[in-house]
């Protein structure tokens, strides 16, 4: 049996544009998609922006009604305090945040950020009821040994096996292997297949196919419009973790428009 899930576009800006630029970024793809008479329905997209420029990005898309969803890059994971720089998952649902990115490469890199951490971090995303972009996936190294589907499977196993099956459902895992992620290199559409089927065969063998068959597994690294429409068209990739690509509105709406064509499929 095929099971469809409705696919995402997720942009990760990382520290790119100011709120003003951002504003103006959302305008014009918002027209773009206007324009080219998209229905929303077909497929979600969602932004995020930096922390500076959330709260303009709420005004824009409650003021224009944009059927457009936006979130953060990263979390605290305490709720309040003695924490300077540190922005609560609270802080952000309240500014209509509905997604976080969470234990992305770049932040396991350049931060503190063990599977500890990310695992709080999940928490508190949930906690707050917005939902968390979990990021995984192999080095260089790793694939080069060959353990890359096992390297990713462990890695969303670690975050996941303290979670019940309710707060399982609610993820969003995003496999993204760390070699392709802004160097041009893209997975091949066969193997960001095995490692989706992969991560989703375990969360089946873990939480059951309820949960395995509804959370959505996104794809992410070197993602254009020229290779979108062969990996969404595997069954178990269910959308992308835009990153260099996400900055230029016309070329985000046309993998948004490539992704939303594969689900009318
Ligand atoms: C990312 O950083 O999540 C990402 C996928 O980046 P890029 O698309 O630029 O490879």
């Amino acid at each position: 049996m095929v099971v469809k899930r409705k696919p995402l576009v997720a942009g990760n800006w990382k520290m790119n544009f100011n709120h003003r630029e951002a504003t103006h970024f959302i305008q014009k793809f918002a027209w773009l998609l206007r324009d080219a008479h998209y229905d929303y329905r077909d497929c979600e997209v969602a932004l995020m922006p930096s922390f500076t420029s959330i709260r303009s990005v709420q005004v824009l898309v409650e003021s224009d009604r944009l059927p457009i969803l936006y979130g953060a890059q990263a979390v605290s994971v305490t709720a309040q305090g003695a924490f300077t720089g540190d922005v609560s998952a609270d802080m952000l649902a309240s500014l209509g945040c509905s997604m976080v990115i969470v234990g992305h490469s770049e932040r396991r890199k350049y931060h503190p950020e063990d599977d500890a951490n990310i695992v709080d971090q999940v928490r508190a995303v949930l906690a707050a009821g917005m939902t968390p972009i979990l990021c995984v996936g192999e080095s260089f190294e790793e694939r080069k040994q060959g353990i890359e589907l096992d390297f990713a499977v462990g890695q969303v196993h670690d975050v996941t096996r303290d979670l019940d099956t309710k707060q399982a459902k609610r993820l969003i895992i995003a496999y993204e292997p760390v070699w392709a992620i802004g160097t041009g290199m893209v997975a091949t559409a066969q193997s960001a297949q095995e490692a989706a089927s992969a991560i989703r065969e375990d969360l089946r063998a873990t939480f059951g196919s309820d949960v395995a068959d509804t959370v959505r597994i996104l794809y992410g690294g070197s993602v254009t419009s020229s290779n979108a429409a062969s990996l969404i068209a595997e069954p178990d990739v269910d959308g992308f973790l835009v990153g260099g690509a996400s900055l230029d509105a016309e070329e985000l709406s046309n993998i948004v428009r490539l992704t939303a064509a594969q689900s009318r499929l």
